[in-house]
């Protein structure tokens, strides 16, 4: 079987035919061709920076890893209904860690509690200091009132329409409405569970949902929704400890400081015959459990995404159950090239535009790329290919809902419901177009 090249360029689109099935070979934005018929090349990994040798094999590591992964999730949902992710054994792997450092963590400060209490003055220190460091390991819930502070929240009397939107779509995918709705001015939405009081809160970005047609709209809110009956918050939380102790602790673990540290003694005290088997001995000791913390670190955050991935399906299905599988494929297409359609709306921005001039925009755009969508779907499975990506390629969503039923809309959005929205947010407007003009 012919190997993947990274050495065509896009000019050997006109010359050269797939060494598989004979297809030409295609390409977008000049990168590197591949076939559309049978996608040989499309896993092939180009940079879109010059990297020295090492970053670049850890890079192509990545990409290479990454791209069979989300490929093999993929192949191993696609066809079966989509379940609500449950306790896979790499999730309960990743439960075990949590519970393990948990323990540990607890022990730490119970231990550094009793040394401050009964024990004399050097003990207390070790005390002190082992509470500290079981503080570090603690799982982090976030603050409502924090991250309500960096949003603009909304209530039911000041977007009624907007609200009672949510609602229907709540009703149609089963899901529990926010504790708090909030608008920003992100290209972006995000739906978490927040605080010790684990409150729901969903904050939807103004340009993210006011270029939408509004079925698409429907889809958004679907999705985000979604995230709050695949349970994956609560997943997370679960996983968190897992997901962040092993960098933690190899922060904890700092060689060169060490280092530095023993040869100020050296120096000031003269005796550096003493303090150079020290070295010798701990040094390479602390880098290789440094970077064995390291590794842990990547293991477990590999499979943290791959569990998020899952979810991210789970709330696409729910999306295409809400607003049909058309409106919810042609949503998830708005992202397929995200940065674009953020120079688009960012020029409207400066241009004094407001909402309904980001939306003819992007419509604009999207009009643009009509022709290319399918070519423009497979591109992003290299472009988005890590193993870290907490979210698969926006091709394989895309395809995901297509394999799916057919499904047609259980809440239908209508122009005039839509402009009302549009009413009701208007009055922030102003404000994040000049922050858009600004930063896009
Ligand atoms: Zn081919
Ligand atoms: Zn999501």
């Amino acid at each position: 079987m012919p190997t993947p090249s990274s050495e065509l360029t896009a000019a050997d689109v006109e010359t050269t035919l797939c060494p598989k099935c004979s297809s030409r070979l295609v390409t977008e934005y000049a990168a590197v061709p591949w076939c559309e018929r049978c996608e040989w090349n499309l896993d092939a990994f180009t940079p879109e920076s010059p990297l020295g040798r090492v970053d670049r094999f850890v890079a192509r590591l990545d990409h290479n890893l990454g791209y069979k992964l989300s490929t093999s999730l993929y192949q191993q949902l696609v066809g079966k209904t989509i379940q609500r992710p449950g306790v896979s054994p790499a999730y309960f792997g990743l439960l075990a860690i949590s519970a393990v450092v948990l323990v540990i963590s607890v022990g730490m400060a119970a231990l550094g509690v009793y040394l401050v209490v009964a024990w004399p003055f050097l003990m207390k220190a070790v005390g002190l200091l082992l509470i500290g460091v079981a503080i570090l390991f603690r799982p982090q819930v976030g603050s409502v009132r924090k991250l309500l502070r960096e949003v603009d929240p909304l209530t039911e009397a000041e977007a009624p329409a907007l609200f009672g939107l949510i609602r229907r779509v709540a009703a149609a995918v089963g899901a529990p409405m926010p504790h708090y709705l909030a608008v920003d001015a992100d290209f972006n939405a995000f739906a978490g569970v927040v605080g010790i009081t684990r409150r729901r809160v969903m904050c939807l970005g103004l340009p993210y949902l006011a270029i939408r047609r509004p079925q698409e709209r429907v889809a958004l809110i679907g999705h985000e929704l979604g995230h709050f009956v695949n349970g994956d918050n609560h997943r997370s939380l679960a996983a968190q400890p897992a997901l962040i102790a092993f960098a933690t602790a190899a922060d904890l673990i700092d060689p060169a400081g060490m280092l530095q540290s023993l040869r100020d003694a050296a120096r000031s005290s003269g005796f550096l015959a003493l303090v150079i088997p020290i070295a010798l001995l701990i040094a390479p000791l602390m880098y290789a459990v440094r970077w064995l913390l390291l590794l842990a670190h990547l293991g477990v955050n590999v499979i943290g995404a791959r569990e998020s991935q899952r979810a991210e399906y789970y709330a696409d299905d729910l999306a295409a159950q809400a607003a049909g599988s058309t409106a919810a494929t042609a949503s998830r297409d708005i992202t397929l090239n995200a940065q674009g359609m953020v120079t688009v709306i960012g020029a409207r921005a400066r241009s004094r535009e407001g909402a309904a001039g980001w939306r003819a925009g992007v419509e604009e755009a999207r009009a643009g790329q009509a022709e290319r969508l399918g070519r423009l779907r497979q591109w992003s499975l290299r472009r988005e290919a890590s193993i870290f990506a907490s979210h698969p390629p926006s091709g394989l969503r895309v395809r995901m809902i297509q394999a799916a039923p057919h499904r047609d809309p259980a809440v239908v959005l209508t122009e005039a419901e839509s402009a009302a929205i549009d009413a009701e947010l208007a009055k922030y407007e102003e404000r994040y177009r000049r922050e858009i003009a600004q930063s896009w």
